[in-house]
């Protein structure tokens, strides 16, 4: 984790050291995934063919115009946000460069911003990296609901803005309506800017549904909200994300996105517009069909060991109670699992600010069959 606004104490996240030790035993990695959904023709041509055409040069500030017209488009029709391509749409290097063009350009040094814990440590780091304050307000089991108490007292007059994770990394809450709107209130009664990340927007479960704060009256003038196509196109290397933004804020989040990718890849670009324009419902119910049987056969698994999952709604991740695998803290449970069942995990310090995190790892279940087969077969054998 990254002291205030200093860069040289940048450390190798956790999820790679538990990555880098998974290797070392040739053990199997649910630290991290890929969606690994198999990429597209239309998506692949898409960008084949913008090559081809010599659409291979620096885009607009804000993105291609047939890509901010797709996204538009979608917006409106899954979303429910009605945006203007031109006057509300900046495309950037993924949803990471989306948010940290939208900090630069709206946090100043010293501003505070309330994250909700378990987090995803880039949001933290991000905001570092802009001077800005994170300010931890725990969500509580066991649906990771949010004490407007706590809420109300953290509040300092530094408070400038709130971070939703919606689907979450990593513990898979979707917040539904109701709480949104509560928080909608809470945001206006305090005059927060909102940032919401939703780029597991398509990965949900069960009965729940995507809600995008922005899509309520109560967030719409305050919202950024970020998402990006890394993980609906399993591209996580493609490097082609965007943010929704309020019209006074489009010119000044696009020319920092200017300078500092000068723009995600253009065919890029072309072949994720192309995904969007042409891509039908069975691809984004595909998704939830494959993800749902590998969340409930981790979950299954981890039952049955006596590690009890939180169930996720959404994403694709699962945060367990490992309160009964030996070790003092969340590093050395992890550990324990990994050498004892070659099953690598994320010991849960990665997502908390203080020690909320010692009794929790998380899994990730974005994995082909056959891994995640052999993962829960070994994870079987493993005595408690
Ligand atoms: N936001 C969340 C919550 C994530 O979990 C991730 C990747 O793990 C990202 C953003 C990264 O998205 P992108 O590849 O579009 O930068």
């Amino acid at each position: 984790m990254l002291k205030k606004n200093n860069l040289q104490s940048l450390i190798q996240s956790e999820i790679r050291n538990m990555s880098l030790e998974c290797d070392k035993i040739n053990g199997i990695n649910l630290s991290q995934g890929i969606s690994n959904l198999p990429l597209s023709p239309f998506i692949k041509n898409g960008a084949y063919e913008a090559i081809e055409n010599g659409l291979n040069y620096y885009t607009r500030f804000d993105g291609v115009q047939e890509l901010r017209e797709a996204i538009a488009e979608k917006s409106y029709n899954y979303n429910n946000i009605r945006c203007n391509p031109n006057k509300n749409i900046v495309v950037s290097a993924g949803a990471t460069g989306a948010f940290y063009c939208a900090c630069l350009a709206v946090l100043k040094p010293g501003d505070e911003v309330i994250i909700f814990e378990p987090y995803y440590g880039y949001h933290i780091n991000t905001l570092y990296a802009v001077g800005a304050i994170p300010r931890f307000i725990k969500l509580n089991l066991p649906n990771w609901s949010i004490n407007f108490t706590d809420l109300e007292n953290i509040i300092t007059e530094k408070t400038k803005a709130i971070m939703i994770c919606t689907p979450s990394n990593p513990s898979g809450k979707v917040f539904d309506i109701e709480e949104l709107t509560l928080l909608g209130n809470f945001c206006v009664d305090k005059n927060l800017i909102v940032f919401t990340d939703e780029i597991y927007e398509y990965f949900v479960y069960d009965s729940k549904k995507h809600v995008s704060p922005a899509s309520l009256d109560i967030f719409r003038d305050r919202t950024i909200t970020i998402s990006g196509y890394s993980k609906t196109f399993s591209v996580t290397g493609w490097r082609v994300g965007y943010c929704i933004v309020p019209e006074h804020l489009h010119e000044t989040i696009g020319y920092i996105n200017d300078l500092i990718y000068v723009c995600s890849p253009s065919p890029l670009q072309y072949g994720v517009a192309v995904g969007i324009n042409k891509l039908t419902q069975n691809y984004y119910t595909s998704i939830q069909e494959r993800f749902i049987n590998k969340r409930n056969q981790l979950c299954n698994t981890l039952n049955q060991i006596g590690i009890k999952p939180f169930v996720p709604e959404g994403a694709y991740y699962i945060l367990a109670d490992v309160t009964n695998v030996p070790g003092i803290n969340s590093k050395e449970k992890a550990m324990f699992i990994l050498n004892e069942s070659k099953v690598a995990s994320v010991p849960g310090l990665a997502f908390f600010s203080g020690n909320g995190g010692d009794n929790i790892v998380r899994f990730c279940y974005a994995k082909e069959e056959e891994e995640l087969d052999k993962a829960c077969e070994n994870l079987l054998k493993l005595k408690l």
